[in-house]
């Protein structure tokens, strides 16, 4: 048992946990964040490779409306690289929220354009207390034809929420879109982790704080007036402790989320390709149209973002919704025959695969109100992270900021 007590020890060291860290610390406080990766970041997570690919984790955006994303760190980028507004349907045209009048019409109608337009407004104000009911029952309540729902929110949103059948949460889509509209969506120029390191970096510019990785905790229990926090590199006590690793398999040992069902997961695959030349012209998402078809959406990376691939080369990510048996080798042919399907016909070099199980939590209508509160039954012990909130890097930047103010509350009374 280490003879140090920190005032707060926090599991996880996803987005959650590390502003949790950077909010207590700030205050002065000594912090212990345990991860049991070998790095911070969770599920913000890039590879790079020897030949100058850069590979997300699954394909990931930012945008720049999330307000818990400080500042100094869009300094420090400078120019950001987004996505045009809208989206490319393969075979069908262009939907161009910015200017809708402008746009292809052959998904839809004038309608369903204006319809689009409203919506901007419509989300602004009812995310919130609005009725929940499915992603579908408001747009279909919103009158959108059943063309432009099946050609462009199914693959769209699906891509979002990982799965197309619309039945998620209506506020949950109403928040995202909210977030999304008014300025698209960014690449961060060295892949989504870019975002956990320069917060980690920030961190460790913090003497009150300590980071101990490659360490699973397994137990949580609290004794004579402090916690107790058991992992593979020791037992360590503090004064608090904020939970924010999820809903792991260490659960039933580690207490505080032992009690709240996990609301099941969405997963997916990310298949990377290779080319000479761009697949499409433009900075716009590529939805696939086609029910049933393997590809959901491709994502022309180095159109937004050049430093995605080396010098004169292009790279593209190709997301399939759920996971597939199938082998490297198979799966990706059948990719790049449905990339054709979708009338891309570009030689393209299989690169990587990732298959993210429990990428997302499934976010059915209402699941908002039976999400884990901060406080838990044990007296100092708080959660953080996507599973109190939604899943979103926005959200679990704010469940680690609450927390952490909620057990800084706690230290102050106690
Ligand atoms: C494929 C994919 C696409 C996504 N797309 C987007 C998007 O485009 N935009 C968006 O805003 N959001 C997106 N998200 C959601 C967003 O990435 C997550 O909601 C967010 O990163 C969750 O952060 P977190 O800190 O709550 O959890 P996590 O990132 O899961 O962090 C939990 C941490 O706890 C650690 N841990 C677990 N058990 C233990 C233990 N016993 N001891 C110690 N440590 C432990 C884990 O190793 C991990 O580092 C996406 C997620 C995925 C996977």
């Amino acid at each position: 048992m280490s003879e140090v007590i920190y005032d707060v020890a926090i599991v996880g060291g996803g987005l959650a946990g590390i502003n949790a860290a950077l909010r207590f610390s700030e205050e002065g406080k000594s912090v212990l964040l345990i991860e049991a990766a070998d790095r911070l970041g969770g599920k913000l997570r890039t590879d790079a490779d020897e030949d100058g690919f850069v590979y997300d984790h699954g394909f990931q955006v930012v945008f720049p409306t999330y307000e818990e994303i400080p500042t100094d760190f869009w300094k420090m980028l400078g120019t950001v690289p987004k996505f045009s507004k809208g989206a490319v349907i393969a075979g069908k045209g262009l939907i161009d929220q910015t200017h809708p009048f402008q746009s292809l019409m052959t998904t839809g109608s004038v309608f369903d354009l204006i319809r689009l337009l409203k919506l901007n407004f419509v989300s602004k104000w009812s995310a919130d207390d609005h009725l929940d009911t499915t992603a579908r029952a408001i747009l279909t309540q919103s009158r959108f034809s059943s063309k432009f729902i099946d050609t462009f929110f199914e693959p769209f949103l699906g891509g979002i929420f990982l799965d197309r059948s619309l039945d998620f949460s209506a506020v949950q889509f109403l928040k995202v879109w909210r977030y999304l509209h008014p300025q698209g969506a960014c690449l961060l120029p060295q892949g989504i982790q870019q975002l956990p390191d320069y917060l980690s970096q920030q961190l460790s510019k913090r003497s009150s704080v300590r980071i101990q990785k490659d360490s699973k905790v397994d137990l949580i229990e609290t004794a004579d007036g402090f916690v107790q926090v058991r992992s593979e590199s020791g037992s360590y006590q503090s004064r608090s402790v904020i939970w924010a690793a999820g809903y792991s398999s260490s659960i039933d040992l580690a207490v505080p989320v032992a009690t709240y069902p996990s609301q099941g997961f969405k997963s997916s695959e990310c298949l990377y390709f290779a080319s000479n030349r761009p697949l499409v012209n433009s900075k716009h998402i590529v939805l696939n149209p086609t029910h049933g078809a393997l590809v959901n959406q491709i994502a022309p990376l180095t159109n937004v973002s050049p430093s995605y691939a080396p010098p004169g080369k292009h790279l593209i990510c190709a997301t399939i919704l759920g996971t597939q048996n199938a082998g490297d080798d198979e799966l990706s042919k059948s990719v790049i025959a449905d990339i054709q399907q979708m009338g891309y016909c570009e030689p393209l070099e299989f690169r990587r695969r990732y298959t993210v199980h429990q990428a997302q939590l499934a976010q059915e209508p209402y699941f908002w109100k039976s999400t884990p509160p901060i406080a838990t039954h044990l007296p100092g012990v708080f959660l953080a992270g996507e599973i109190t909130t939604s899943s979103s890097i926005n959200d679990a930047l704010k469940s680690g900021r609450l927390a952490a103010e909620a057990a800084l509350t706690y230290l102050k009374n106690k």
